[in-house]
């Protein structure tokens, strides 16, 4: 008899997402004329940048000709993209050889086939409140999840303690969705940490483009130790506005070696095996963004969505509400005012303000009482939304 991977009863309900749409909908049901701002969702509201988008039209026209058409493309990527990436790193002072780059459709679908290198009996240890899908991925993969609460007294940013022993360790920084980012000692810590256990980092960079402080680490790999110890996941999603159009990279260290076998050709096996490669114009458009054009106009976007952050953080600095993030991040985690539970204020603030965020309390328990703000809503909505909120609460 077949038997299906039971793990995936063991999932709890993505309730977050569905229990907010539920009610957005009730609130729009009830009151039409309302405009809603939209807080909640981390998807990007800035169309592609003109680099990209000349790239993407000139890669389509590469494939209407016989002598510029590309079949299958490279399983690890197209080494012109692997060049640029690592390029990318090595011009911020950071050594990696073309070959410690993978080309993927994305970092979600890297955060789960990644697992495939360990065995079923290391166990993640995952901080929260986290991005749901760290939690997700170990549980059908049938892992043993350690919990590492955070809270405000340590800044959502815990170190290594007694406590915490784990095969496998989730860094998210910038985090999401707190937008807490460790700083170089901090980090320095949990690299000891796993090089003194022979413990495997996986380093979600997603929102290293939004660093703005220069002291603090946008790669886990400007850490000294990190390349025995240590993989980075990476995305243009939101460095790029990719959400939609899906690329990711990830840099897995020739030194980095558990049990005499080298990762970095394991996952080339895994690769080989499990993929045909990411779309030739979809790496064409991503090249783009690594040349100096490219990074210029990007960096715009950013500058838009941090706008909108500093224009939220006036407003809760006014409010004299305690938050964190917004500055290195596109997310701002802020402490719901009078003791109210994430979800009442997420309700208050629906109601009275016509505000969507996201619950907290839907990252993980430790989230409860606190909200997160995305900033990649459009620049009017979010000084309404501004306004609106010292409306309410001033
Ligand atoms: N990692 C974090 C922390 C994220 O917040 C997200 C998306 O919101 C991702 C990874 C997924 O990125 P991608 O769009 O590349 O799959």
């Amino acid at each position: 008899m077949l038997i299906p991977n039971m793990n995936y009863s063991h999932l709890k309900d993505s309730y977050l997402f569905y229990n907010i749409a539920q009610r957005t909908k009730a609130y729009l049901a009830a009151h039409p004329d309302k405009h809603l701002y939209r807080m909640g969702i981390g998807d990007v509201s800035l169309p592609l940048c003109d680099a990209v988008i000349k790239g993407l039209h000139r890669a389509a026209d590469d494939q209407a000709r016989a002598d510029t058409f590309n079949g299958y493309m490279p399983e690890c990527g197209a080494p012109f993209l692997r060049t640029a990436v690592a390029e990318h790193y090595r011009s911020r002072g950071i050594a990696l050889a073309d070959g410690e780059v993978f080309i993927s459709s994305g970092a979600s679908d890297e955060l789960g086939d990644i697992l495939d290198l360990f065995d079923r009996s290391d166990r993640s240890l995952i901080i929260e409140p986290a991005y749901p899908a760290y939690v997700d991925a170990n549980i059908i993969g049938g892992r043993e999840i350690v919990h590492l609460p955070s809270s405000r007294e340590n800044g959502f940013l815990p170190l290594p303690d007694e406590g915490t022993e784990a095969e496998l360790i989730y860094i998210c920084s910038p985090n999401n969705p707190t937008g807490a980012v460790y700083d170089r000692e901090q980090l320095k810590k949990w690299v000891d940490r796993a090089n003194a256990n022979g413990s495997v980092i996986l380093f979600d960079a997603a929102y290293e483009a939004f660093i703005e402080d220069e002291r603090l680490p946008r790669s886990i790999f400007e850490i000294e130790g990190a390349r025995t110890c240590a993989i980075e996941i990476c995305s243009l999603s939101k460095t790029a506005g990719f959400t939609g159009t899906r690329l990711g990279y990830t840099v897995i260290p020739h030194e980095l070696v558990r049990c005499g076998l080298r990762l970095n050709d394991m996952w080339v096996r895994s690769r080989t095996t499990k993929t045909n490669g990411v779309s030739y114009i979809i790496q064409r458009a991503a090249a783009e963004v690594f040349t100096e054009e490219g990074q210029r106009q990007t960096a715009e976007n950013i500058a838009v969505y941090k706008e909108n952050a500093r224009t939220l953080m006036q407003a809760l600095d006014t409010l004299g509400i305690w938050y964190t993030g917004g500055r290195n991040a596109p997310y701002i985690w802020l402490e719901c005012p009078d003791k109210m539970g994430s979800w009442e204020f997420f309700d208050l603030l629906l109601n009275k303000a016509q505000i969507v965020g996201t619950p907290g309390e839907g990252f993980g328990k430790c989230g409860e009482g606190y909200l997160r703000f995305s900033t990649f809503g459009s620049p009017e909505d979010t000084r309404k939304a501004a306004q609106s909120l010292i409306t309410l609460l001033g």
